[in-house]
């Protein structure tokens, strides 16, 4: 049962979710807070972190640095692992207890899993997946920015009604916050008692695939389906520029790239300093990937290629000939050429 006295007009504050990983705060986390301080200035309310765990000392104390007006930290012996239910117990009793206005997750493998089952047991709305956020200057209200439809449509999304707002957003989408406290926030131990029903699942073992991780990338090499057969001299260039591969997901669909090298709106959003797009038409889906590369060159034979549109260098050729003829400049002089 939902506390009643948790209206709109009772919440209060901006909280983000910091996810972890082996001792770790994730990435997306510190992008969350960065666009959540934004919001927190314009509302003059107060950010929150939310940790979860168990023994996250070290984390909390890393974390109560970040630009945070205080960090609220659960720990428990159940939670020393993610596992959507406990976390989301947990989650749950201290939003109901805390009253957080907006709510903010990483759209993450975790933070997926433990926003929907959060918004259910909460019986609030998530705008999942937003591709920016903002605060409605009429009323306040979170707004969050979502495509459907394949990317063509935009839609904002608010949650009126009912408390938290919540949103979820991928890696990647805002740029992280390098912002530090000159002294740690406030930490707030919140105790909390999760009984072992909170947590059907029983972890055996942990184990783990390192995967790549292109939304970190400084340099891509992007190949599409006009790359189809020539991956050697794809990973060639990228090897000679010290790049990141990243793939169309024609390419991913075909099974000659992996699925987390996807760039685009089902893939990972890029911010690299340069992307070297080869073979791949230039589709808003995939483009979203790269809207926020500071440099795109693209390769392509068509003329007509959409991507041309949102190029700042274009070749119009073959690929094959072009990608070998810069993979020989960069091993005869450097990358420097
Ligand atoms: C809901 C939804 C989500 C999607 N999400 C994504 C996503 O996250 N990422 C994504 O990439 N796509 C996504 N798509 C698919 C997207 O719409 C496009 O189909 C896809 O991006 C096309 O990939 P491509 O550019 O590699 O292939 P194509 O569109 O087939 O383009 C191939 C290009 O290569 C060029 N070419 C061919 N041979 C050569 C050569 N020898 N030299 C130079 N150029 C050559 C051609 O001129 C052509 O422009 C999504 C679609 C939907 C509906």
């Amino acid at each position: 049962m939902i506390d009643p006295s948790y209206t709109p007009a009772e919440a209060a504050g901006i909280w983000v979710f910091l996810e972890h990983d082996r001792g770790q705060l994730a990435a997306v986390s510190l992008e969350m807070l960065a666009k959540a301080r934004e919001l927190a200035s314009q509302s003059g309310a107060p950010l929150a972190g939310l940790l979860i765990g168990h023994k996250v000392d070290a984390i909390a104390a890393e974390a109560s640095q970040l630009d945070l007006d205080r960090l609220v930290v659960v720990s428990h012996a159940l939670l020393d692992v993610f596992t959507a239910e406990a976390y989301a117990y947990a989650a749950r009793e201290v939003v109901l207890g805390q009253h957080p206005d907006i709510l903010l997750l990483g759209a993450t493998p975790y933070g997926r899993d433990l926003a929907g089952r959060l918004g259910v047991t909460l019986r609030t709305g998530l705008t999942a997946d937003c591709t920016d956020l903002s605060l409605d200057p009429a009323n306040g209200l979170l707004l969050g920015e979502v495509s459907g439809f394949g990317g063509g449509v935009l839609a904002t999304i608010a949650c009126a009604n009912h408390r938290p707002q919540m949103a979820t957003v991928r890696p990647g989408v805002f740029a992280r916050t390098e912002t530090r406290r000159a002294s740690p926030a406030p930490i707030e131990v919140i105790p909390i008692d999760i009984p072992a029903s909170a947590r059907p699942v029983i972890v055996v073992a942990h184990d783990r695939q390192e995967k790549a991780d292109i939304s970190k990338a400084g340099r891509l090499v992007v190949a599409g389906a006009g790359a189809r057969g020539q991956l050697p001299l794809i990973e060639a260039l990228a090897g000679a520029l010290h790049a990141e591969i990243g793939a169309t997901r024609v390419a991913v669909d075909e099974g000659w790239a992996e699925r987390e090298r996807q760039v685009g709106q089902t893939g990972v959003i890029t911010r690299p300093k340069l992307a070297i797009v080869c073979g791949a038409s230039g589709a808003t889906q995939f483009t979203v990937g790269i809207d926020q590369a500071d440099m795109v060159i693209a390769l392509n034979s068509d003329p007509e290629a959409p991507i041309f549109e949102q190029a700042d260098l274009c070749v119009v050729d073959d690929l094959t000939e072009v990608v070998r003829a810069l993979v020989a400049e960069f091993e005869a002089h450097g990358e420097g050429v």
